[in-house]
């Protein structure tokens, strides 16, 4: 029979494409329910699932901060029971730390870290039960790896994946499975509106160097990097249909062969120093050599990686 797959998130990006992928599968494996804060949002989502909206993909309220919300959308479900829990939703945060309040990285925290927990603290009993079940959680590479002026964002991305390690061994010995989708860049809406938002603030508390490492030397190359190597919501709702139809998933799943070098980094040597360095020169001296530097880095990418990562083709 079909499989439930219900995802969280499923307004705009990444989400929605993963909704639509999945309700829109020729063999109809799927009965997706599209879970979103606020369904007044569901126009896009609905446009682009077409014929198969009320069909393989149905709509339900979800706010992961919401410990009322989670419950009253899982009671919603048929017998509470779910097969595939996509873990999507998440929100980002940039700028220098001195300008961001500890309710903001708070707020962050809650979405990223604790609207995971929430989920799977709701979801998980039914799937041990059954002893079956596959949890994904849209992680980040900066999951993995740590970037500048993304502290509280990578923070919160660091805490799912060192959540998930733990989980995955339990889940294991019920037979559910556990899944990280790791996306480099992927272009939508936010990550547009979060550029231009955050040229234009000022950022009271930090210092004229630091907000101006932060605008003129920080963004263009975040902006650079985007352009070189970001990926399409498509890409990653392909990479995650690979994950969840694969026999034996990984734990971990980049998407991104571009990136894999600057992960790769990290791996070369544990120290630490070599990635620290690396991102320091990328930033500081080869800013405007960022494509060059990037090929270079291609090339260098380290084999068990390239294993590692999904090819959403
Ligand atoms: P997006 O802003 O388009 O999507 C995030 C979705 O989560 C939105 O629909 C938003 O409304 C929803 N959301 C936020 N708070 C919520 C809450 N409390 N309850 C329910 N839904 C909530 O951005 P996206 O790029 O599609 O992001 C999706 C996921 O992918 C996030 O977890 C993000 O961290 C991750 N990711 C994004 C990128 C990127 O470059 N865009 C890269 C790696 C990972």
């Amino acid at each position: 029979g079909q499989k439930v797959v219900l995802i969280t998130g499923c307004s705009s990006g990444i989400g929605l494409r993963i909704a639509v992928t999945l309700a829109r599968d020729e063999k109809k494996r799927y009965h997706v329910i599209a879970t979103m804060r606020d369904l007044k949002k569901k126009d896009k989502l609905v446009e682009a699932a077409g014929d198969a909206y009320g069909k393989t993909l149905m709509l339900l309220p979800l706010d992961v901060c919401s410990d009322e919300s989670v419950r009253q959308c899982i009671d919603n479900v048929k017998d509470r029971h779910i097969d595939i829990l996509i873990n999507n939703a998440g929100v980002g945060l940039l700028g220098p730390l001195e300008s961001i309040s500890i309710e903001e990285m708070k707020r962050v925290f809650e979405t990223n870290f604790f609207g995971v927990v929430r989920m799977i603290k709701e979801v998980m009993p039914d799937m041990k039960k059954r002893r079956s079940g596959h949890i994904v959680v849209m992680s980040s590479v900066m999951g993995l790896q740590g970037v500048v002026f993304n502290d509280v964002y990578t923070a919160s991305k660091f805490a799912m994946e060192g959540f998930c390690e733990s989980m995955a061994v339990q889940l294991m010995k019920f037979n559910i499975r556990l899944s990280m989708i790791e996306p480099g860049p992927v272009h939508t809406e936010f990550e547009t509106k979060m550029m231009e938002d955050v040229a234009k603030m000022e950022y009271p508390g930090a210092d004229a160097d630091t907000v101006r490492y932060f605008k003129d030397v920080y963004l263009p190359s975040s902006i650079d990097i985007f352009e070189a190597m970001g990926q399409t919501p498509e890409d990653i709702a392909n990479c995650t249909k690979k994950v969840i139809e694969s026999n034996s998933p990984r734990f971990r799943n980049l998407t991104n062969s571009l990136y894999t070098p600057i992960v790769a980094l990290k791996y070369a040597d544990e120290t630490g120093g070599l990635s620290v360095n690396t991102f320091y020169n990328l930033l500081f001296n080869f800013g405007p050599l960022m494509h060059i530097t990037m090929s270079i880095l291609k090339c260098l990418t380290c084999s068990c990686l390239r294993r590692r990562t999904i090819s959403p083709n």
